[in-house]
């Protein structure tokens, strides 16, 4: 079975995810996060507002319905589809590209004569029942609301970029005028996918986590630095390499000062929220495949069993001009020597897709077949479990009130009093909890009890008051007690 589907099947039992409205029979590309999914993505979402803070980026929230306006100028109204085919026979519907790639082609099509042209041609397939697919449509990918806005069409954003660039010179006035600027926005977008599938990795309504960066356009310069990891990189042409982004064979593949920095960010974020960088690419997009607004794009790609799926875009945009153009204000700056509208880097967080990534590569299976989440502490959604060994000899007692003072210096732990102790330790080892602490005989001897680490289910005694008034997380002598097995 794929580790995909072993993540999805737990992530439903456990309440981390799952389809959304089944009880009427569900709707494609909606999902909820459940209980435990709601505290991991939070914690994800931390992280990288966290690593964009510690940049001096500014955040900003602005709404999802959006004047139609706004899409004619940044190009998504006339160009943001997809080509689409439809089965003559079953009437399946799939992205031209999916039925392409399933019969052997990876051509690169943009338009509709260009599509019907290569369908008369060559043979391609239905996917589901294998008929002839011979014609090709565009399907509009952004959802039109019903209602008319007082001067126009609104539509739900496809991405949150936009809500940043209209208020450039806001934000930029709020920034004091300097430049380079970081500004970052996390909220939802909204796409009409031809086939929503894979549960988060296509979905119609998710959530991004977006940074337009403001940069000089004839430097693009962010900051001087030196690269920190060892990263797979495919550049558009030329063989891949695996080096560091400031290495001087990488360097020269990489369009900007700007980008180099925000790909080596973009590794810390997915390595400190659990994802295995060996399992990660940083793919140049072919010239032929650039999104219309893109100059220059890295996608950042991880693996999923056999697949490698986009977590990140990281893009070289030009908005500013366009919304210049179509909506009379200024978009520029007047630096030292010269006025400049500014040029964008964006790297651009599919949380949804962060989310299940990281599930799927802290997800391992033990011996004796028990299934692990080896999430790191930073992001699991409870740090610690707190356990009596039995209900009885005033164990539970002394748990309960235990856990109560816990609770107060920490609210992500959780108390687990049913069924047999092998069972309570499966149940948190399956949801990523780090620690269960244990009260048994000898606590009522010495007020000591055990801490069991998940990974490597090691257990030290410790003194329940040393753990109040230390914590779980960040407290050394736990730390020291199981390393190196704890993910840091
Ligand atoms: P894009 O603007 O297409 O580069 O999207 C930016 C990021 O948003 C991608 O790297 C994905 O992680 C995420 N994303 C885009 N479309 C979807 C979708 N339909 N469902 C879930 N995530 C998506």
């Amino acid at each position: 079975m794929k580790v995909y589907d072993q993540v999805v099947e737990l992530a439903k039992r456990r309440g981390f995810f799952w389809p959304s409205f089944s009880i009427y029979g569900g709707e494609s590309g909606l999902y909820d996060y459940g209980p435990l999914g709601v505290l991991l993505r939070d914690n994800i979402v931390r992280i990288w507002k966290e690593s964009y803070l510690a940049d001096d980026a500014i955040f900003i929230d602005t709404p999802v319905i959006v004047p139609a306006s706004v899409f004619r100028a940044s190009g998504h109204l006339d160009k943001f589809a997809d080509l689409a085919t439809e089965c003559s026979k079953c009437h399946n519907r799939q992205k031209l590209e999916t039925v392409l790639e399933a019969s052997g082609f990876h051509n690169i099509i943009k338009t509709v004569p260009e599509a019907n042209e290569f369908l008369a041609n060559n043979v391609v397939k239905c996917i589901v029942c294998g008929n002839r697919i011979t014609s090709a449509t565009e399907f509009k990918l952004m959802f039109r609301m019903p209602s008319q806005g007082s001067v126009g069409d609104l539509y739900l954003r496809p991405e949150t970029a936009q809500g940043i660039f209209v208020n450039f010179k806001l934000l930029n006035n709020f920034y004091r005028n300097r430049l380079p600027m970081a500004v970052a926005q996390l909220g939802k977008g909204f796409r009409n996918e031809i086939s929503p599938r894979q549960s988060l990795i296509r979905l119609k309504e998710f959530s991004q986590g977006e940074v337009e960066v403001f940069v000089d356009p004839q430097k693009k310069f962010w900051k001087d630095f030196t690269g920190s990891h060892r990263l797979n990189l495919l550049p558009r042409s030329g063989a891949p390499v695996t080096a560091e982004v400031t290495s001087s064979e990488a360097f020269p593949l990489m369009s900007s000062n700007s980008m180099s920095y925000f790909i080596d960010k973009t590794a810390s974020i997915l390595r400190d929220v659990g994802i295995n960088l060996d399992s990660v690419r940083f793919r140049q997009v072919p010239l032929n495949d650039l999104a219309h607004y893109s100059s220059d794009t890295w996608d950042v790609e991880v693996r999923i069993d056999d697949d490698w799926v986009e977590v990140v875009g990281i893009a070289d945009r030009n908005d500013l001009a366009n919304h210049e153009k179509s909506s009379g204000e200024t978009m520029s700056v007047k630096m030292e020597d010269r006025t400049i509208t500014p040029s964008i880097i964006e790297p651009s967080y599919g949380i949804d897709r962060i989310f299940i990534s990281v599930m799927i590569h802290s997800f391992r299976t033990r011996e004796n077949g028990f299934k692990v989440l080896s999430l790191p502490e930073s992001v699991s959604p409870y740090h610690a479990a707190v356990f009596p060994l039995v209900n009885k000899d005033g164990l539970d007692k002394l748990a309960e009130s235990f856990f109560a003072s816990l609770r107060k210096k920490d609210p992500y732990v959780v108390y687990d009093q049913s069924g047999s102790i092998g069972r309570r330790y499966a149940r948190q080892d399956e949801i990523g909890t780090p620690y269960c602490i244990t009260f048994d005989s000898q606590t009522l001897q010495d007020s000591t009890v055990t801490v069991r680490e998940r990974d490597s289910a090691k257990q030290v005694r410790f003194r329940t008051d040393d753990l109040v008034s230390a914590g779980i997380i960040g407290n050394p002598a736990i730390r020291d007690a199981f390393r190196p097995s704890v993910p840091q």
